[in-house]
């Protein structure tokens, strides 16, 4: 069997192209106005510093601005809050991204949380969790939504379907398996107290590793005709699963790299651009 490949790098090209176009037209309907996406880092992590270029380079590759705070590894939550406050009564600040993670004497969630709902077009708050899980308005957190456009642009079934989610952290398992339900399919969400971890993946229609170890869930756990998506990456472009043994008897994977990341940031500047013509439209 010849998989198919859920190609997030060629998705999210595509895509840029059609955000591209959205924002000149809003730029034209509204006398110049750009959606701008406001980028917070905070401290001196060189890949968490990558991360938030990677994202203000995609803003600028479709005509959006990106405003870059940076802020010193000393920062307290309170100058975190005060400066997210400062961006939420911005009116032309579109969309709010704090780089996760945060130095340790941050309270990460308490930031996340002030970050105003209309503004958290990278779906990180418990209101805007709260709300797609249950399946109101908000936008949805960047990989996992990444992954449901990634899926759904290749008409990938998963009504009635048993989806096996690995990993369940705030940002990528929990929203996961919460958007994989609210689209029908049966799931269930791994983790590290999950015993005989290797029958639950056996039994996968759709299985999603976000694990953040590398190679960690078997090729040999998986079943024929499954459709794999790694969020992983590792060095040695390696992802959470081992994928080579896969190619030729799954239906479909995401390759890495090329697969989940690309849609990740694609997800942001998508969901930013939203915003913005809500805002300025
Ligand atoms: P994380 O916060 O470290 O969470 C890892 C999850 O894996 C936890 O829920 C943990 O369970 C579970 N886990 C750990 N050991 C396990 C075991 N032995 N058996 C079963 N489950 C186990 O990681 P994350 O932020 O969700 O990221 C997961 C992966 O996705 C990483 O490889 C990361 O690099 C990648 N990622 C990619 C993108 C992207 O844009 N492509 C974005 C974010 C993350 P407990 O909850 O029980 O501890």
């Amino acid at each position: 069997m010849s998989a198919l490949v859920l190609d997030g790098k060629a998705l999210a090209q595509k895509t840029e192209q059609e955000l591209s176009a959205r924002v000149a037209k809003l730029k034209e309907s509204s006398g110049g106005q750009t959606p701008i996406l406001a980028t917070i880092l905070v401290g001196d992590d060189p890949a968490s510093a990558t991360y938030v270029k990677m994202k203000g380079n995609a803003c600028r590759r479709i005509g959006m601005d990106s405003l870059q705070v940076e802020m010193p590894a000393s920062t307290t939550t309170e100058q975190l809050l005060a400066k997210i406050e400062e961006l939420n009564s911005n009116p032309n600040v579109h969309g709010i991204l704090l780089q996760h993670p945060v130095p340790s004497q941050i309270n990460e969630r308490a930031c996340f949380d002030a970050i105003r709902l209309d503004k958290d077009v990278d779906g990180v708050t418990c209101l805007g969790f709260g709300r797609m899980a249950m399946d109101e308005k908000a936008y949805g957190c960047a990989t996992p939504k990444g992954i449901m456009r990634l899926l759904e642009a290749y008409d990938i079934e998963l009504a009635g379907k048993h989806a096996v989610v690995v990993g369940r952290s705030p940002i990528l398992g929990k929203p996961m398996a919460a958007m994989l339900l609210n689209a029908n399919a049966t799931v269930t969400t791994c983790h590290s107290h999950t015993r005989d971890l290797a029958d639950h993946v056996r039994r996968a229609d759709i299985l999603v590793g976000a694990v953040g170890r590398p190679e960690f869930i078997k090729a040999d756990w998986v079943a024929d005709g499954a459709v794999v998506v790694d969020a992983g990456y590792h060095s040695g472009g390696i992802g959470d699963i081992e994928l080579a043994p896969l190619l030729d008897r799954v239906a479909a994977y995401t390759p890495v790299p090329g697969g989940v990341g690309p849609m990740t940031i694609n997800t942001l500047i998508y969901q930013a651009v939203d915003s913005g013509e809500r805002k300025i439209g």
